[in-house]
């Protein structure tokens, strides 16, 4: 929603409110689940199980057809190409896209018209932006054939747990449905055409978590999604107040948008009893993998190339900043981007669940998610600090300079001296000692302003985290 219209929207009376959000949904209904979803569903479940090669041949087909559309109709592409010397028809399998340069985020942020397309009329987009931080958002455009793909990568995953459309659930993401005034529950709303109850993330306060538990401790919501950091929240909440969800315990949870950390799917698996299933992608559409029952990560070939620009590499594994190539998108296409996030992809592992597609053996997070030491490594998953402390509610650790580290942590019951000791321990074995740490201890930790939370904040340059 535009300023205006969520100012209004925030004083109309709370059934109304609910109208408005149905009819949201219905809008937005349309753009997900119209022609394009139904038929590329149907496109991915066909190729679910397909062999390695015939999956890369149709990777490479679409591949093709991204560049040539591209090179044809995009300003920034058909400029690139011709200053690189590169004819676009020369780039036809995965081996040739390395010959064109990494479009580099800062070219996003500062030029996004010239990555349009000048075949998509104004009409036919759909604008958004990303609510990072502070200096980093991005505009951007799709296509509704984009949002049908990106409602189909999602959905591909939600059958494989036996997941229906239709059935009823709680989303937990990063939109305003409540306004913040609002002190008394309830602090969601459903948006019926998308069968799905609306959770705030900004009234997630803990004198409020208990309202939370009581709506999802109605049997009606046979899955959750969201946020993983939000999610963690509330079944950290239920474990430490004893609930069982018993009927109301969702058949799978799945996670997206963040990285997602071991404490908080420990905690969400030990409350609910059911899988945990995250999806890596991004607000640009240009790279989706999703968990598959195994617990693996499959690159969704369909979508997107998935290239690591190498930190470290073996025989077995290559870990490093993801580049990607989107095929979802003819608005913006993305080709050769550099995300920012880091990732393990396997080389040669086949994995259990039958599925040949690319192996991604973990998202390890985003590039400012990683703590630089004086010495200059590069430290990532700083979450495994936390794991075996239950006496910590949440906790996150700032990196202010290059030779300090700030501790915040929310305390739970049992939070003492002896917990801080032990968490100097942790840190020391991964950081070395040429790095300050501090504690500070806190009633809750800031969100990003859509609701997003970060394990690992920086103060560090992108030129000092890369
Ligand atoms: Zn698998």
């Amino acid at each position: 929603m535009e300023r205006a219209q969520q100012a209004l929207y925030e004083h109309l009376p709370i059934p109304v409110q609910g109208l408005v959000v149905a009819a949201a949904g219905w809008n937005s209904y349309r753009n997900r689940f119209g022609a394009p979803f139904r038929r590329i569903l149907d496109e991915l479940s066909a190729s679910d199980f397909n062999d390695a090669d015939t999956l890369r041949e149709d990777q490479e087909r679409r591949l093709r057809n991204t560049i040539l559309w591209a090179a044809d109709t995009v300003p920034h592409y058909r400029e690139m190409f011709r200053r690189e010397g590169i004819d676009p028809r020369s780039i036809s399998t995965l081996e040739d896209l390395k010959k064109i340069p990494f479009l580099e985020k800062e070219t996003v942020r500062t030029r996004p018209e010239s990555l349009r397309s000048e075949r998509i009329p104004d009409r036919r987009t759909i604008p958004a932006h990303t609510s990072g931080t502070t200096g980093t958002a991005l505009r951007l455009y799709y296509t509704k054939e984009a949002l049908g793909w990106e409602y189909g990568v999602t959905w591909r995953q939600r059958h494989w747990f036996g997941i229906e459309l239709g059935d009823k659930f709680a989303t937990f993401g990063g939109q305003h449905v409540v306004p913040f005034h609002q002190h008394v529950p309830p602090f969601w709303r459903y948006d019926w055409p998308g069968a799905r109850m609306i959770f705030s993330l900004y009234h997630m306060s803990p004198q409020n978590l208990v309202h939370y538990a009581s709506e999802l401790h109605r049997p009606v919501y046979r899955f959750w999604q969201g946020y993983p950091s939000s999610i963690g929240l509330i079944s950290q909440y239920l474990l430490a107040v004893g609930v069982e969800l018993g009927d109301a315990a969702p058949a799978a949870v799945f996670t997206s948008s963040e990285t997602l950390l071991d404490f908080h799917r420990d905690r969400i698996a030990e409350v609910t009893g059911a899988p945990v299933a995250d999806r890596y992608g991004n607000a640009e559409f240009s790279v989706s993998a999703l968990q598959c029952p195994a617990g693996r990560y499959h690159v969704d070939t369909e979508f997107c190339v998935l290239e690591i620009d190498p930190h470290e590499e073996t025989d077995e594994w290559v870990r490093g900043e993801v580049i990607s190539t989107g095929f979802a998108n003819r608005d913006m296409p993305f080709v050769r981007y550099r995300t920012g996030d880091i990732a393990t992809l396997l080389k040669h592992e086949t994995c259990s669940c039958g599925r040949s597609r690319p192996l991604i053996e973990r998202i390890d997070g985003r590039l400012e998610d990683y703590v630089i030491t004086p010495e200059g490594r590069r430290i990532g998953r700083m979450d495994h600090v936390f794991k075996d402390t239950r006496e910590v509610k949440e906790a996150q650790i700032y990196q202010p300079a290059i030779d300090e580290l700030v501790v915040r942590i929310v305390p739970g019951t049992g939070y003492d001296g002896s917990s801080e000791q032990r968490l100097t321990h942790e840190l020391r074995a991964r950081v070395g000692n040429q790095i300050q740490i501090r504690y500070e201890l806190r009633e809750s930790l800031p969100r990003e302003p859509n609701g997003k939370f970060r394990a690992v904040a920086s103060a560090l340059s992108e030129a000092q985290l890369r």
